[in-house]
């Protein structure tokens, strides 16, 4: 079996506990050598076709009010981060409104992830995903749930305190499953959603609704997308995927059924791959499968037993 996640191991040390204490965040963009990773709605400002890691001697000594710096970690050794180990990186949230943009450092432009991906090194797809999940956390929750009052940051940016009632509220993450569904003859069932050209195929997922186990919600999803039953299943993987906020948890799925049945709501079509059918489809373009930085490329991969060709690809 393969390795079912390509990055299992973190690029960075979130310094959890230090990072809470006061002065802590401070004292990192009081430091010379630190990073800076600009978001500004929802994108990440790049250099070239790299996450911008720019240093704090060239930005001006005061950002846009409403700013929101943020401890994102200490680059760990051996990972493949572009920095050199040790470096501290703060992810400054720019407010939506941040006006005038032209003091950024230049030769560089904003971009989301589903776009940037393709190209970032491992390391920098992981900085961008953390960045991506607690800078949407700061543009959703300016606002006390409980009264209403403004919250604001503290934790180093990990935790939004009201200024009235002082409750504390901490980045959220929502649940989903997503399962490649494999037969008693060990194919592989893979889904074609509506909002997708038509021989485009992938795993199938879902939300966990509350009071759900993942592997309830497992069951329940593919019973309800492709009307296929399994009786057992296997956890393989998660993979953080902060659109606005999820974390995919990765299971193999097993069933004996083997009539699959889309149900034309979400799902158009649902089809049978073995594993030299499904090899010979993606090479042809005969079927598009998901990209390889995604957790169902990595499921779909871990089923296979290696990694995929697609057009191009050295074979
Ligand atoms: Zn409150």
């Amino acid at each position: 079996m393969t390795k079912a996640n390509p990055s299992p191991e973190s690029v960075l040390d979130r310094q959890c506990e230090q990072r809470s204490e006061p002065g802590y965040l401070a004292a990192v963009l009081a430091s010379p050598t630190h990073k800076v990773m600009f978001f500004h709605r929802g994108k990440a400002l790049l250099s070239g076709s790299e996450v911008g890691y720019f240093d704090p001697a060239g930005l001006p000594a005061a950002l846009p009010a409403g700013t929101v710096p943020v401890y994102l970690g200490k680059v760990l050794a051996g990972h493949g981060h572009p920095l050199r180990a040790g470096t501290d990186i703060v992810l400054q949230v720019l407010p939506y409104d941040a006006g005038d943009l032209t003091w950024l450092p230049g030769g560089v432009e904003f971009a989301g992830y589903r776009d940037a991906a393709r190209q970032l090194s491992v390391g920098d797809a992981q900085t961008f995903v953390v960045a991506q999940a607690i800078s949407n956390w700061h543009g959703t929750h300016t606002n006390c749930p409980r009264c209403g009052s403004p919250t604001e940051a503290q934790f180093s940016g990990w935790m939004r305190r009201c200024v009235q009632d002082g409750s504390e509220h901490f980045p959220r993450t929502d649940p989903a499953v997503i399962v490649a569904i494999v037969g008693a003859d060990e194919r592989i069932l893979l889904a074609n959603n509506f909002q997708w050209e038509e021989n485009r195929y992938s795993t199938v997922a879902g939300f966990v609704e509350a009071g759900e186990s993942a592997e309830e919600a497992a069951v329940r999803e593919i019973q309800e997308e492709v009307g296929v039953h399994m009786h057992a299943l296997e956890y393989s993987s998660s993979q953080a995927w902060p659109f606005p906020r999820s974390l995919m948890l990765g299971f193999i799925g097993y069933t004996t059924d083997v009539a699959a049945t889309p149900d034309n709501v979400e799902v158009r079509a649902a089809r049978w791959f073995g594993r030299e059918e499904l090899q010979a489809a993606v090479l042809s373009g005969e079927a598009i499968i998901s990209h390889r930085l995604s957790i169902a490329r990595s499921l779909i991969e871990h089923w296979y037993g290696g990694p995929i060709l697609e057009p191009g690809d050295n074979a």
